[in-house]
C-alpha cells in the first residue's frame, strides 16, 4: 500500500516536474517541447579509485536531478539554455568540432557531435537544462548533463539507444570532445541506478547488480558534507595516481591491480614504499566493496558503517587523497557518533559522506559546522542523500 501510494506521488512529482520543464521551454523557444528527460547526480558509496585498476564500485544515484527539455531543428542550427549558467552562443551542428564550443555548452554540443560521429542521423536542437545538483562538488553534475544531452539529442531525431550505449557516447562526450578522461562510473550510475539501491558494478566486465541500500527503512541516513574545499591541483594527482598503479600492476605481473590476490606478496615484491601504499589502498578497497555488498545483501547496513571509515583512513593515508576540510569533516561526524564516514570521489575537496541514525543527524550536522568554524574553514553545505531513481524520459 504504502509503495503504491509512494509511486503515484512519485509519478505525480515527475509530471509536475516536466510540465514546468515544458513551460520554461514553451516561454524561452516560443513552442512547445518534444520531451522531457531526468538524469541525477551520483555519489560513490564505496570502492574509490580502483576504477582504472579493474576494480568494483558501488555508487548510487542522488535525488538531485537534472532535466532537460528538447526539440529537434530542421535547420542545424543549435541553441542551449541554462537555468543555472549563462547564455552561450548559437552555432551549426555541422560545424562541431572538440575545442570548438567552450564552457557548458561543450556538454551538449559534445553530445549532439558522438551522436553524429556514431553515425545518428541528427541535426539541430533546441534544449533547455535546469538542475538541483550542485556543479564541480564531485556529485557529477557532468555526466548528468552529458546523459540528458545524448538522450534527449537522439531521442528528438528518433533514434532510441540502450542505456549502455548512451553511456558510452555520454563518456566519449566528456573524453573526446570536452576533454576530461573520466572513466565509466559516473555515467552507468547516472543511466542504471534504481531507487532504494545501490549498483554494483565490475569495472572489469561492466557487469552491474541492483544491491538493495535503503537506510531510511532501518532507520538511518546517508548525510553528504559538500565540503566546498577548493580543489587543489587535481588533474596531475590524478594521472599520478593512475600512473602509480599501471606501475605497480606491470612490476607485480598483473593486467591490473585487480588481480593482486596476495597482498603480502605482492607488498613484499615492490620495491617503492610509495607503490606499496598505492597499491594497499586498490586491493584492500576492493575487499571492502566485496564485504559492503555482502552486508547489504543480508541486511546488515550497520555493519557497512566502519567499512566506510576504513575506507577512508585507507585514502588518507596510503592513496593520500584527502585534504584537511574532508578529514576535519570525518572526525567531526564520527565523533558525533556517525556509524562511518568517508571522502567520496576523486579527492583533494570534494565531499564526505556518513552513515548515520536518524536521531543523530542534527548532532552530526552541528558538529561538522562546529569544526569547520574552529578551523576558520568556509562553512560547508549538508545534505541527506536518499538512493534514488536513474535517468529516464520523464514525458
Ligand atoms: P561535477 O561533475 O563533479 O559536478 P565537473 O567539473 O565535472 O564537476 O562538471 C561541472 C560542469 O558541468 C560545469 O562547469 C558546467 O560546465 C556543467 N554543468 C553542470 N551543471 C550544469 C547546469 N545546470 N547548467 C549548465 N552547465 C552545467
Ligand atoms: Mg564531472
Amino acid at each position: 500500500m504504502a509503495e503504491a501510494a509512494g509511486g503515484s506521488a512519485h509519478a505525480a512529482r515527475a509530471a509536475d516536474t516536466a510540465s514546468r520543464m515544458a513551460e520554461v521551454f514553451t516561454r524561452t523557444f516560443g513552442y512547445d517541447p518534444e520531451g522531457v528527460w531526468a538524469a541525477p547526480g551520483r555519489i560513490n558509496l564505496i570502492g574509490e579509485h580502483t576504477d582504472y585498476s579493474d576494480g568494483f564500485v558501488l555508487p548510487f544515484a542522488l535525488p538531485h536531478t537534472l532535466h532537460a527539455a528538447a526539440a529537434p531543428r530542421a535547420d542545424g542550427a543549435v541553441r542551449l539554455r541554462s537555468l543555472q549558467a549563462p547564455e552561450g552562443d548559437g552555432f551549426g551542428v555541422a560545424d562541431l568540432a572538440p575545442g570548438s564550443v567552450e564552457g557548458w555548452a561543450a556538454y551538449p554540443a559534445g553530445a549532439l557531435w558522438v551522436l553524429r560521429q556514431e553515425g545518428y542521423r541528427v541535426d539541430g536542437l533546441d534544449l533547455l537544462v535546469d538542475s538541483a545538483i550542485p556543479s564541480g562538488a564531485g556529485l557529477s553534475s557532468s555526466a548528468a548533463l552529458s546523459c540528458a544531452a545524448v538522450m534527449a539529442g537522439a531521442a528528438v531525431h528518433g533514434a532510441d539507444p540502450s542505456a549502455s550505449q548512451v553511456i558510452r557516447m555520454a563518456r566519449r562526450v566528456e573524453n573526446d570532445f570536452v576533454g576530461m578522461p573520466c572513466g565509466v562510473l559516473d555515467q552507468s550510475a547516472s543511466m542504471l541506478s534504481a531507487e532504494g539501491h545501490a549498483l554494483f558494478m565490475d569495472t572489469r566486465t561492466m557487469e552491474t547488480e541492483q544491491v538493495p541500500f535503503a537506510p531510511d527503512r532501518q532507520g538511518m541516513t546517508v548525510l553528504v558534507v559538500d565540503t566546498r574545499a577548493p580543489h587543489r591541483l587535481v588533474e596531475g594527482h590524478y594521472a599520478d595516481r593512475h600512473r602509480a598503479c599501471q606501475e605497480a600492476a606491470k612490476e607485480l605481473g598483473v593486467a591490473a591491480l585487480r588481480d593482486v590476490t596476495d597482498l603480502e606478496a605482492a607488498l613484499a615484491a615492490l620495491a617503492s614504499s610509495e607503490l606499496r601504499r598505492r597499491v594497499r589502498h586498490v586491493v584492500t578497497e576492493n575487499g571492502r566493496v566485496l564485504d559492503t555488498v555482502d552486508h547489504l545483501r543480508a541486511g546488515r547496513l550497520r555493519d557497512v558503517g566502519p567499512l566506510l571509515t576504513a575506507s577512508h583512513m585507507s585514502l588518507r593515508d596510503d592513496y593520500e587523497v584527502t585534504v584537511p576540510e574532508v578529514d576535519t569533516a570525518v572526525r567531526a561526524l564520527l565523533s558525533a557518533g556517525a556509524l562511518g564516514a568517508r571522502i567520496t570521489g576523486g579527492g583533494f575537496g570534494g565531499c564526505v559522506i556518513a552513515l548515520v541514525e536518524r536521531e543523530r543527524v542534527e548532532a552530526c550536522g552541528r558538529a561538522v559546522e562546529e569544526a569547520y568554524r574552529e578551523e576558520g574553514f568556509a562553512a560547508p553545505s549538508l545534505f541527506e542523500a536518499a538512493p534514488s531513481a536513474g535517468a529516464r524520459r520523464l514525458r
